[in-house]
């Protein structure tokens, strides 16, 4: 995915590509993006593409055979056409908090207490996080969760870099979500969290963690031992 400009730039919102393919006259394929895909527990990026003044608006990015697809809510963009494509930021910035939130969370969730992630969903408005876990107790959420505000509190630098495959498989539970990692994938991208988190993901990161502002726990579900679920916001 070289053509996926957010893997080595979140903060990226406008960029200019050629279109390389158009499949019912709403599913274009760019030489480039900025747009993420939906996918990862992450939610799909909205904006427009420009084309000669006219506004085409993006509904929806996907992941489909390896490349990534727009789908435009308007017909009338051509093969060799030339675009700008401009996201919407708010909607992704939110996503980006939610997203770096979430690694922390899901760390105190393992250094305290052993609890794996088996799903996250982020959303613009709260985000879930699955887990497995023997007793759940309200209250020891609510004091990971104060803890992770204290990782945010300490504004670390988050570090995004690019490892060979192998030597990025060496580091110790690197993997969090083994399903999401495509083989044929020969450099991972890690996103290092220094002295709290470090894995492999393809998400979209804020910069800093005092960027999350404060995490607030919503509410806790139990459904079953090995699936317990929580729901936060950001204030
Ligand atoms: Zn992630």
């Amino acid at each position: 995915m070289e053509n996926a400009l957010y893997m080595k730039d979140s903060y990226l919102k406008e960029f200019e590509a050629v279109v390389e393919s158009v499949k019912d006259d709403r599913y274009i394929v760019l030489s480039q993006t900025a747009f993420y895909p939906k996918g990862g527990g992450q939610e799909h990026d909205t904006g427009i593409l420009i084309c000669n003044g006219e506004e085409y608006p993006v509904v929806f990015a996907g992941k489909f055979e390896g490349k990534i697809s727009h789908e435009i809510s308007k017909p009338g963009l051509k093969l060799g056409d030339k675009v700008t494509g401009k996201i919407d930021w708010d909607r992704r910035y939110r996503h980006m908090r939610m997203h770096t939130a979430a690694h922390i969370i899901d760390a105190i969730l393992y250094n305290e207490a052993k609890a794996l992630c088996t799903g996250n969903q982020l959303g613009i408005d709260k985000s879930r996080i699955d887990f497995s876990l023997d007793v759940l107790d309200r209250e020891k959420i609510q004091q990971y969760i104060d803890m992770a505000n204290e990782w945010v509190n300490k504004a670390i630098d988050v570090k995004i870099y690019f490892l060979p495959r192998e030597e990025a498989l060496k580091i110790p539970g690197v993997v969090k979500l083994a399903a999401v990692m495509p083989p044929e994938v020969k450099e991972l991208r890690i996103v290092e969290i220094p002295g709290i988190d470090l894995q492999a993901d393809g998400g979209t990161q804020v910069k800093n963690t005092s960027e999350i502002g404060k995490i607030s726990l919503v509410s806790v579900e139990n459904k079953g031992k090995n699936n317990r679920r929580m729901y936060y916001t950001l204030d």
